[in-house]
């Protein structure tokens, strides 16, 4: 079984979510996109984890930040697209888009969204049914195209939506509030999404993340991913 714990990062401005990953099968543990370190490697002495790995969506600093510190404090290795060598700090690992990569016995099935940044992957963890997905999906919207095309954004996505519904994901921010007000006025108010609105508000009253939110859930309720084609996607922007 694969436990997941999520730190918030860079709070109240960009409000990043790492995650804090342990096999408990073999206790390898990674840190999914350390944004920055503090709250990171407090969460981590709390946990007495010391990370094997650190796993890598993207190049971005608020995703990397925290790399080459918890190299040398923990000699953790770091992991992230073979691709994007040259931009994610301090790689050690390369993995290739349709690969996996094994922490301890949880393995993650690396998925290529290049859109948000060329380079840009997921980790899906299918037996555990958890999904990395970075600054690609945030809840109830996606991440800028920085690097690509609204086509290649409409590509990624459809890799997502392929996914079971049961398949519960974590975003690289906590961006629910940003993106409900355009997916609520997109859904003429359905009552999924209304649901999910107050869930997400009532979680974050308490200080606690948004999600996970599971993808069928999402699938229903996010404008990017109810578009069912690219003139739909399209017409969003
Ligand atoms: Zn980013
Ligand atoms: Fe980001």
């Amino acid at each position: 079984m694969l436990k997941i714990y999520t730190v918030l990062c860079r709070a109240g401005y960009m409000d990043n979510y790492s995650y804090i990953l342990l096999d408990e099968a073999s206790g390898a543990s990674a840190v999914v996109d350390p944004s920055e370190n503090k709250p990171v490697i407090e969460k981590l002495r709390e946990l007495g984890i010391k990370p094997d790995y650190i796993l890598n969506t993207h190049h971005h600093f608020d995703h990397t930040d925290g790399n080459l510190e918890l190299k040398e404090l923990f000699g953790a290795q770091i992991v992230g697209n073979r691709l994007d060598s040259r931009r994610i700090p301090g790689i050690d690992i390369g993995v290739n888009p349709g690969e996996t990569f094994s922490l301890g016995r949880s393995v993650a099935e690396i998925i290529d969204v290049s859109a948000h940044t060329q380079g840009h992957i997921l980790y899906y963890f299918r037996q555990d049914k958890a999904l990395f997905t970075g600054d690609t999906l945030f809840n109830l919207c996606i991440g800028g195209l920085f690097e690509g095309t609204e086509e290649e954004m409409f590509a990624a996505l459809q890799k997502i939506k392929n996914l079971p519904d049961d398949v519960l994901f974590y975003p690289g921010h906590e961006y629910t509030l940003h993106g409900a007000d355009f997916a609520f006025r997109y859904n003429g108010g359905n009552e999924n999404i209304r649901a999910y609105l107050e869930q997400a508000q009532a979680r974050i009253r308490q200080g606690l993340p948004a999600g996970p939110v599971p993808l069928g859930v999402e699938k229903a309720c996010n404008p990017y991913l109810q578009a069912a084609n690219l003139a739909e996607f399209k017409s969003l922007f």
